[in-house]
């Protein structure tokens, strides 16, 4: 019974890494640009969310020769190794193709990393506007409100971006949300793209954009050596967030005021 199982589980797998190689079609049934309109600035919260969680994004974005920014609010200094990990995700977006002269990393006093550092949605909000406005941004890309992880300071990013959303609505910005998956559907590796493809047709509205270069997102996340420890390695092979992204428009007017 058990080898049945698992012998199913390396079809599926094989199965899934097939749709990738050689079937691979994101799903976008909403358009995430505008015809024209490709100064796209992905935020996030420390080094390397950009590599675990928004690779599948990134490639797509690259290879549709977008304009990409990141702003990253934080050097990611709980354990004291900001100035190190500052230089990691300079590493990792050139393994990504993001130009280094449009990657801003903040090392703001009152926007440092970790669990209990709450984050003035009042200083993201104006530190994001003064980001669209010097870039010319037009999409915004980040968390959900439950930041895939949980984590307070993703979580603080998703809020700063809906109340420049909401403080902004002249501007015509649009801003998309990766959507928190179940702890389910988070460590099955790529066979959440049969999930994901399954969950846009109930939800018309989301855009499932498949990883067509998985291997670049290993690449990129092992420049970040001070956390390529062994659990994070497996987290890279198993979490799903390497093989697929579920993005979701955010709507400022039917969230409550923040
Ligand atoms: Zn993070």
């Amino acid at each position: 019974m058990v080898v049945v199982f698992l012998s199913l589980i390396v079809v599926i797998w094989v199965a899934s890494f097939f749709k990738i190689f050689f079937r691979a079609t994101s799903i976008s049934r909403a358009t995430i640009l505008d015809d024209g309109k490709k100064n796209v600035m992905f935020v996030i919260a420390h080094p390397d969310d950009e590599s675990m969680f928004f690779s599948p994004t990134i490639n797509y974005f690259t290879s549709t020769a977008c304009n990409l920014h990141i702003l990253c609010f934080s050097t990611g200094n709980a354990d004291g190794m900001g100035s190190i990990r500052d230089q990691e995700l300079h590493r990792a977006c050139a393994v990504l193709k993001v130009p280094l002269q449009q990657l801003k990393i903040l090392d703001h006093p009152n926007l440092q990393d970790g669990f209990g550092q709450l984050w003035s949605h009042d200083l993201l909000t104006e530190i994001i506007e003064e980001e669209v406005t010097n870039h010319y941004i037009h999409t915004i890309i980040t968390f959900d409100n439950y930041g895939v992880s949980g984590h307070c300071n993703h979580r603080d990013v998703h809020r700063g971006v809906l109340k420049f959303l909401q403080t902004n609505s002249g501007r015509n910005v649009k801003a998309w949300e990766l959507v928190s998956l179940n702890i389910f559907r988070k460590y099955c590796g790529p066979v959440d793209i049969w999930l994901s493809i399954l969950s846009a047709k109930r939800h018309p509205s989301k855009v499932i954009i498949i990883n067509k270069q998985p291997w670049k997102s290993f690449k990129a996340m092992a420049q970040h050596l001070s956390q390529w420890v062994w659990f994070r390695k497996l987290f890279v092979l198993f979490s799903s967030y390497t093989y697929v992204n579920t993005l979701d428009r955010i709507n400022p007017e039917s969230n409550e005021l923040l």
